[in-house]
């Protein structure tokens, strides 16, 4: 039971602002306060609902910058990565190392809920299982909603799917734990991965996620099939409203239509795709067709950080170049209740009665903030690489003071370093 009292702003939904006191009974939001609630004073501050990042590869949180993946093409930086985590010996103990970090550094970042794509996998499904259950415990322990998704990345068809569903019988899904499926995309995975998958998908009840539309993934649909890769998902069953597209970047007016009319939704990753040359999602086009558009990181080998909210200022700063500018509104939208749509999660992503008690307490009381009109807009207008004070998940405070209070964070960095010698 927490109360929130002496808000500025409280940002409840897109359109839906309001200030003074919020509560969190039962880890949801109550329109009142329990008798014996703690209370936390967030005089000035400014709260939103917990950021959603909708396309993490937590895997890489182990492999940033490394030498050879800055400023080359994905065909060079897709072997350069696989290398890296050949030699680094891909196991539970690494993906649990590389997961806590990633999921901490969300966490400060003020993300809640976190997509994992995990798309680098070992070929008995043992080890598989290791993978998934060392970063499902991850997230459990640091108190952070996680959806896992079983990706493939030329993987086995049969074994992939068996994998899958192995790890779907076993791994206990709850409101803090979700499970997917997830091809990398048409330029790596065959129209029988995508098949099986989704059976998988629909024998458990799992969302399916992809990426589309990078540059490599139109070269090779186009050399391979003499098509586009969103002819082939449509024609593979897979744009459907349970199926969530990363990337998209370079699309049309027609394939843009197209995506609306079939329910899909988005993820928006610009913060991978722009330093890398890789395309540029023309985000605006797809919200007014009425696609719901999240907001991803995409992972350590291409972004370097997991910091949603420096990748939503960065998707405003970019977006009159790719059809018309963004209000900081609607970005927080998609790194809120964009991202969630996506996940079938209707109760995260917003502050309305009922919703997940999953909010960010933003600070603005300091220089970065100073003069600042508006302060919901210069949440992201305002001062790069803002982190939130307070991170609260289902009720239960994650972050205090800007410190994180369910692991220690040196020691998650110090697991890491003895792993992978970085
Ligand atoms: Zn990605």
């Amino acid at each position: 039971m927490l109360t929130l009292t002496g808000a500025r702003a409280i940002v409840v939904d897109e359109g839906t602002q309001t200030t003074g006191d919020l509560h969190v009974v039962d880890g949801l939001v109550s329109a009142t306060p329990a008798p014996d609630a703690d209370r936390l004073d967030v005089d000035g501050c400014v709260i939103t609902p917990g950021l959603v990042n909708a396309h993490h590869h937590l895997l890489q949180t182990a492999f940033r910058t490394l030498p050879g993946t800055r400023g080359v093409p994905m065909t060079t930086w897709l072997p350069t990565m696989a290398s890296a985590y050949a030699d680094a010996g891909l196991d539970g103990e690494l993906s649990t190392v590389a997961a806590a970090a990633g999921l901490a550094e969300a966490v400060l970042d003020g993300v809640t809920t976190v997509a994992d794509h995990h798309l680098t996998w070992p070929s008995d499904s043992d080890r598989c299982l290791e993978i998934a259950l060392g970063t499902t415990q991850a997230a459990q322990r640091l108190g952070v909603r996680l959806v896992f998704v079983r990706g493939t990345a030329r993987d086995d068809p049969e074994a992939a799917a068996i994998s899958a569903s192995q790890i779907a019988a076993v791994v206990a899904q709850s409101d803090m734990l979700q499970l997917a499926v997830g091809p990398a995309g048409v330029h790596s995975d065959a129209p029988e991965t995508f098949r099986l998958l989704g059976e998988v998908a629909a024998r458990f009840g799992l969302r399916r996620r992809t990426q589309a539309n990078e540059q490599v993934d139109v070269a090779i649909a186009l050399e391979r099939y003499g098509r586009r890769p969103l002819d082939l998902l449509e024609e593979w069953g897979w744009l459907a409203p349970d199926v969530t597209l990363a990337h998209l970047c370079g699309v049309t007016d027609d394939e843009i239509a197209r995506v609306a009319t079939s329910g899909a939704t988005a993820t928006h990753a610009p913060g991978c795709d722009l330093p890398m040359g890789w395309g540029i999602a023309p985000v605006a086009a797809l919200r007014d067709a009425g696609v719901a558009v999240g907001l991803g990181t995409s992972g350590g080998g291409s972004n370097d950080a997991g910091h949603l909210l420096a990748d939503a200022r960065l998707a405003m700063q970019v977006a009159p170049l790719v059809g018309r500018p963004l209000a900081a509104r609607e970005v927080l939208a998609m790194a809120t209740s964009g991202s969630a749509a996506g996940l079938g999660r209707s109760d995260l992503g917003h502050l309305r009665t009922g919703a997940a008690g999953d909010l960010c307490v933003w600070d603005v009381s300091g220089v970065a903030d100073a003069g600042v009109a508006d302060p919901v807009a210069g949440l992201l207008w305002a001062s790069p690489g803002r982190r939130p004070r307070h991170v609260v998940v289902a009720g239960r405070v994650v972050v205090r003071d800007y410190v994180l209070q369910t692991a220690d964070e040196a020691t998650i960095v110090a697991d890491l370093r003895r792993r992978v010698g970085r």
